[in-house]
């Protein structure tokens, strides 16, 4: 598995923005031997005057990962773009080793998983538009190429329910305006999130308000609360930052609570309230990407995290 080294909380930084605006994943190449995170921002950024270092990401030779951003940080990775990307450089100067490429496909699916990107999504700095450069210094395509298919060294969970008769869907439903009215505790959400009255009903009300708030956030503007709204939702969560107040594991009978609701809407799996094995899945998958313990319980450090 791959080492990670998390600096997150020393990194200077400036700007944020929420995750649904991240439409690009960014590869480059630092154009030196060696170096990591410091030297780049003690040697070069600083001196630019940047508030912010330029990658989140960075790939030692030896294929470990520096965990420089939280993707909610907006870095000085390429200029005009960086409001709607997320960058991970490869130490090195057109040559990468096996290790680095081995670890840069592992975070690139974990970030195209996190992001509800494809591989068409993943480009070479040189490849944005403006751009005049050599980084990242390999065939894009190539790359491209080798995030295809069933490869994938980070292997899905597969995770059965034990508990019978409890919605264990791994997909999160669209909301839409419909009779009969969709209902639920996802409604619920969304309709805490654009203010509406709070009845889990999904009815004329609560879209005219997803559909301003799609406007204030710079989304599709259809009133129907899919990925994108449940994405600008949850980061608009880890502003607020609830109170983190027990414990959450898979337990037999299963937990159920708001605050799980509010952990399934961070992770983007269906909001029922009840940690079963998705939300357990999911939990392991984010604290393997965070770099932090994976053992699929919400501890104090957990929470933290995803708040
Ligand atoms: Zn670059």
């Amino acid at each position: 598995m791959t080492k990670i080294i998390d600096i997150r909380d020393r990194t200077p930084k400036r700007s944020t923005r929420p995750l649904s605006r991240i439409t690009k994943i960014a590869r480059h190449h630092s154009a030196t031997t060696g170096g990591d995170f410091w030297a780049f921002w003690n040697g070069r950024w600083k001196g630019l005057g940047w508030n912010t270092g330029g990658y989140h990401e960075i790939i030692f030779p030896d294929g470990t990962v520096q965990l420089c951003y939280d993707p909610n940080v907006i870095t000085n990775g390429i200029a005009n773009h960086n409001t709607i990307t997320y960058h991970i450089c490869l130490v090195g100067n057109g040559k990468f080793t096996e290790a680095q490429e081995k670890a840069f496909e592992e975070r690139t699916k974990l970030a195209m998983k996190r992001f509800g990107l494809k591989e068409k999504d993943v480009l070479g700095h040189k490849e944005f538009s403006g751009a005049s450069t050599a980084c990242p210094g390999i065939d894009m395509n190539k790359v491209r190429l080798s995030l295809t298919g069933n490869k994938s060294p980070v292997k899905e969970e597969k995770v059965k329910p034990q508990v019978k008769g409890v919605q264990t869907s791994s997909s999160q439903r669209l909301l839409r305006n419909v009779r009969p009215y969709m209902r639920g505790a996802d409604v619920e959400v969304v309709q805490r999130a654009v203010g509406a009255k709070v009845d889990g009903i999904y009815g004329d009300e609560t879209e005219r308000l997803v559909r301003a708030y799609q406007e204030q956030h710079g989304l599709i503007i259809d009133g129907i609360a899919g990925p994108q709204v449940f994405g600008a939702i949850a980061a608009g969560n880890k502003l607020s930052k609830p109170k983190y107040s027990r414990l959450l594991r898979r337990t037999i009978p299963m937990m159920r609570g708001k605050d799980i609701e509010a952990v399934q809407a961070i992770l983007g799996v269906a909001i029922d309230g009840w940690y079963g094995p998705i939300t357990e899945a999911a939990v392991r998958e984010f604290q393997r990407a965070a770099g932090i313990m994976v053992d699929g319980i919400v501890g104090p450090q957990t929470w933290n995290r995803l708040f």
